[in-house]
């Protein structure tokens, strides 16, 4: 499989080899196809596997093609990717820009440090995905700055340091806000912890080893 026949919208294939991605990475191959057959998934992948865009690929799809063909008018976000730190949120952020340009894909940054304002008036300005830290993701969720009705994928980056940073509870809260989303999960180790959060969070979990 390359980019350009897997069926993905053309304008995200011409993002993609714009960023000098012509072939899936291992990671990508297993992941992308799952995740569009709407499966949750807990993923044991490095950095540096193009774990990143595995999980933006199909949601930039999944939300564009909602948009785009106007099956629904709610608001968004559809999409949350949390992830432990604010440099990582970031980082995916900026890929997830990159790979949605031009797309109907719009991205808001929910991290600790940044003025809350800002970022309350970008989310009521409408965005398709969220990528954040849980705390402060769960400020703008207790103070109603956010509806996390319509999301339909939940991504958790790093689960195994989200795990160490003592966020499962933030993590859950969030998830509980939530009604029946695909669930991806990704983590450089898979340990007991890591398996117990993934039964609380997902049914039938595919379990991809890169
Ligand atoms: P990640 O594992 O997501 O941190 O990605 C590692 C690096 O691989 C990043 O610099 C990506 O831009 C790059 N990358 C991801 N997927 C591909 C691909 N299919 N082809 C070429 N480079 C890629």
């Amino acid at each position: 499989m390359c980019f350009s026949s897997s069926g993905l919208p053309e304008k995200l294939v011409l993002n993609l080899e714009s960023a000098g991605y012509v072939m899936p990475t291992p990671v990508q191959m297993q992941v992308i196809p799952a995740s569009i057959c709407n499966r949750s998934l807990l993923v044991s992948a490095d950095t540096g596997s193009g774990k990143t865009a595995s999980f933006l690929v199909p949601i930039i799809a999944h939300c564009s093609q909602l948009r785009s063909q106007k099956c629904t008018d709610k608001r968004g976000p559809l999409a949350i990717i949390l992830a432990p730190t604010r440099e990582l949120c970031l980082q995916v952020e900026e890929q997830a820009k990159v790979l949605g340009k031009g797309l109907p894909f719009k991205t808001a940054l929910v991290v600790g440090g940044d003025p809350l304002a800002q970022q309350i008036y970008r989310i009521e300005n409408g965005i398709e995905l969220i990528v954040g830290t849980p705390g402060r993701l769960i400020d703008l969720l207790m103070k109603h700055n956010v509806d996390l009705s319509n999301v339909n994928v939940f991504v958790l980056d790093e689960v195994d340091c989200l795990l160490e940073r003592g966020f499962r509870d933030q993590a859950m809260q969030i998830f509980q806000a939530l009604s029946h989303p695909q669930v991806m999960m990704f983590s450089a180790t898979v340990n007991s912890e890591v398996e117990k959060l993934s039964n609380s969070l997902a049914k039938n979990v595919i379990h991809i080893s890169c």
